[in-house]
This record gives structure tokens, sequence and C-alpha cells, in this order.
């Protein structure tokens, strides 16, 4: 049993004012009661832990390895460079720097396409969770078809330089599993690595990376064990471009009619969806995870959320690895959907309340599959994040602003003083308690280091790729029509 007291506490955060002066104690892993009155807990701020419901765990970041901001399609390449690094301590540095931004609960949406050490590695990420202990949902990477691009591979092998094309087939093109493998790796790594903290998903990398034989053995399989399903959707205006020509009938329509698109699914990103798909995923209630900064630093575009606002569909929001100072800072992601998505001139801005939905409850079910999430009150998850309010309001004249604007305007990592999950301290004075950070950090970094020599050698391999992939999209052969399945 824990006691947190605080001068503030956002027990219904954006609906009702903070609450002045209260003591949560923790129990059972659960918020067990909540009472007037501070004692030691003056100058400081308590809300239900961040849900990120999009995030690829990466501790190293992209940047390290060479591969730059730049759009999409292109900055995908740069992955071949990705040096080897232990998935525990890679998973670990990331989770760890996530919690100490306030974040308890991670979507990982593992993007490994190595099949014969996805158990392992799967169990290593759980392990690293726990460790940490963030709740994990893990999302088990599932694709068979277009993976160098949007065309058949053998096509875009083909019009790669001739020296490249067998290291790129050697990391890229393993034979694919059938579908009905794939569905029982899930159910493997979900019996390897389930419980009380870590659930499993689907998780089709993107629908262009998958033919329909497959999205139709998840949507099936999902329907069957109410598992939920992850993927990425209509990122960048190329994938839209895509799913236009090869779905004149509609994409998020044939995604529905495959059983993809359901109460238990969540697409990341979405900036390319147009009234009509946000209609079928409202009318489904699926949700979009918006991840803003992601979509600037790729220059995929800003996400409709007014208009998922206007239809009623959900959405949740996630870090992507893509954090706008690429330090996993959940708080500053917070903020600046906060900003982008409420412009003055529109009729349904992103008000307060919307954005904890998503950053609570909504990511919470997204990740969990639980709902209901988001509220400081006897029965809910013991997981709350305690900010140092008296550090972001050093300058405010008392009364004269509501807490949560401050925390709104504010807010960042190093406000963190303390976050529980499931009632565990995990981070206490703003430092992880389960894991040595620093030291995870500095070995992940020598990892990769001792990488180097390998990493420059495929440097010029990953810039002529580039090259082929940006005359292949800016030729537009991605748009000829539906895919051969
Ligand atoms: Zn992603």
């Amino acid at each position: 049993m824990s006691e947190i007291a605080v001068e503030y506490l956002l027990a219904r955060p954006g609906r009702e004012p903070p609450q002045r002066g209260a003591t949560i104690t923790l129990a059972d892993g659960k918020v067990a009661a909540v009472a007037a009155g501070h004692g030691e807990g003056r100058g400081l701020l308590a809300m239900p832990a961040l849900c990120d419901a999009h995030d690829h765990v990466r501790g190293l970041h992209h940047l390290a390895f060479g591969a730059r901001d730049q759009n999409f399609e292109l900055w995908r390449a740069a992955l071949y460079a990705q040096p080897a690094i232990d998935p525990y301590l890679n998973a670990a540095l990331a989770f760890g720097r996530l919690a100490q931004a306030g974040v308890g609960t991670v979507m990982h949406v593992y993007s490994s396409i190595r099949v014969d050490r996805l158990a392992q590695d799967a169990e290593a990420i759980a392990r690293a969770a726990r460790d940490v202990g963030v709740r994990l949902g893990f999302v088990v990477p599932l694709r068979d078809q277009q993976t160098i691009g949007y065309g058949p591979d053998e096509e875009l092998l083909g019009l790669h330089e001739p020296q490249d094309r067998e290291f790129i087939r050697q990391t890229w093109l393993y034979p694919f599993p059938s579908p009905a493998t794939y569905m029982d790796l899930v159910a493997d790594v979900a019996r390897r690595i389930e419980g009380p903290t870590v659930s499993v998903q689907y998780g089709p990398n993107s629908p262009q990376a998958c033919s329909d034989a497959l999205l139709a053995a998840i949507g099936q399989a999902s329907e069957r064990d109410g598992r939920r399903i992850t993927t990425h959707l209509l990122e960048t205006s190329i994938q839209r471009e895509w799913a236009d020509a090869a779905y004149p009938g509609g994409f998020v329509r044939h995604l529905a009619d495959l059983g993809i698109v359901c109460p238990r699914f969540t697409g990341a990103h979405g900036i390319w969806l147009r009234p009509d798909d946000i209609a079928i995923m409202a009318g489904r209630q699926a949700q979009i995870a918006v991840n803003a900064s992601s979509n600037l630093r790729l220059r995929s575009g800003i996400a409709p959320v007014a208009e998922y606002i206007r239809q009623g569909m959900p959405f949740s929001f996630g870090v992507d690895s893509f954090s706008i100072d690429d330090d996993e800072d959940a708080l500053r992601e917070m903020r600046v959907a906060n900003w982008l998505f409420s412009p003055h001139d529109t009729d349904a801005p992103l008000t307060a309340e919307l954005l904890f939905r998503g950053w609570h409850r909504n990511g919470f079910l997204a990740v969990t599959g639980q709902d209901g999430y988001g509220d400081v009150v006897p029965g809910a998850p013991g997981d709350v994040v305690v900010l140092d309010y008296d550090a972001m309001a050093f300058d405010v004249i008392e009364d004269m602003i509501d807490p949560t604007e401050v925390l709104l305007t504010r807010a960042c990592a190093r406000h963190v003083r303390s976050v529980h999950v499931a009632g565990r301290e995990i981070v206490r004075d703003g430092r992880v308690t389960g894991i040595d950070l620093p030291a995870v950090e500095r070995e992940v970094i020598a990892q990769a280091r001792a990488s180097g020599a390998r990493m420059r050698e495929l440097k010029p391999v990953l810039d002529r790729s580039q090259a082929t992939l940006k005359r292949f999209y800016g030729e537009g052969l991605h748009r000829r029509g539906p895919p051969a399945q």
C-alpha cells in the first residue's frame, strides 16, 4: 500500500477543475481511496499516468544510425543500417525514458521481420517492460507483400543497382509465413508473454504490406479471440494514392469488409483519411492513434482531428519514437497535440477533455483492451503521475490561472516526480527505479557504435536505395491499380 499526497489532483482531467489537496491511497494495484488534504504534498500535482498508444520503443534513436528525418517512404530505407542491439536493452531504454515522462502504458509496434527470432525478442521486450514497470501492448508484426515499397518486391528490387540487390533480398525479402502460420505465431507469443500488465495484439504492419488473405485471417482471428488489431493507416499522401489506385471501391470500406476496421481496431496516423472513411471508422468505434510530432518530422501532414471530433470517432495519441525533441517526452507531445489541433477557426477544436480522453481512456483501451481508465477514483487502476507543480508555476500569481492550464502550457518530463503503475512506484524523484537507465543507455550506444564499420559500409547502399525509391514514387509507379493477389 502507498499514499500519494498532492496539492492539486486532476481526478477527472479536463472535465472538472483540479481538487485542492488530496491524498491518494493505492492498494492491490488499484486506487483504494482518495481523501481530502495534502499533508506533505505541497507544490505537487497528480493525474492518471499517460498512455502512449503508438510507439516503436527504439532506445537507439533513428538519427544515431543515419536515418535523418525526411518523407516516410524514403526514411524507411535507412532501417537497412539499423545496428544489432540487444532487444532487452534497446526496449528498456525507451520504456525507461517514457516512464520518466509520465507514461504508464505503452503500445510497442514491433517491426522486425525476423520471424525466426520473434518469440525470443518478444520475451526480452516483455521482460524489459516488467523490469521498468510499464504496461505493455506487444504488437506482433505481420506482413506478406510489398516490403520494399508500394509495388511488387521483385519489380522494386529490379530497379535497384545490381550490386545492392542481394543485400536487400537478404535483409528484407524472407519467404513470408502463411496466414495460418502467422496466427499460430501470435498465439505462441501470447502464451509466452501475456500477464496482468502485458497483452498481445495482431499487427498487420500496414494494409499495403498484407495480402487480403492475411488481412481476412487477422479479422477472423480477432473476432474469435477478442485480441485487438494495430496497424499503420494512411500516414502519407503516397499511401493515399496507392490505396485509391489499388482499391477504387474504397480502401477503408475494403478493410471494414475484411473485418479489420472493427471496435478492436487502432490505426496509427490517419492523416489522409477522408470524411467518408472517418464515417466508417466512427460507425464501428475504431480509433486512430494520432502522432503529431512524428507527422511533422516525417513531413507527412497534420491529422484531420476536427473531422474525427465532428463524426465522434475515438482517437488516442502516440510518441511513435519520433517525439519533437527526439527524447520520448510524452508530456511535451501532449502539448504539441493540444496546440496543433485546437486552432481558433475550427468548429470542432480539441478540448482539454478530449485531449485527456485520448491520452488516458482511449489510449488505455487501445493498448490494454480495457475501457474506463482516466479518473483517479476508488477502484481505478493504480496508475498515477505526480508532477512538480511549483516548478511549472514558479512565477504564477496564486488563483490567477487554472493549474490545468499551467500543465498544458509547460509540462515536460523534467517536471515528473513519481509514476505509479498498478500501484508500484516505477519512477521516484524523477528516475526509473527498476533499471539503471544511464548504464543501459551507455551500453546501447556502445553496442551500436561497435557496429560502426558495418553501418558505414551500408551507407552507400541506403543512399542508392533512397534514390531508387525517390524515382519510383516520383514517376507515380505506386499508382497502378489493384495488386495481384
Ligand atoms: Zn509507427
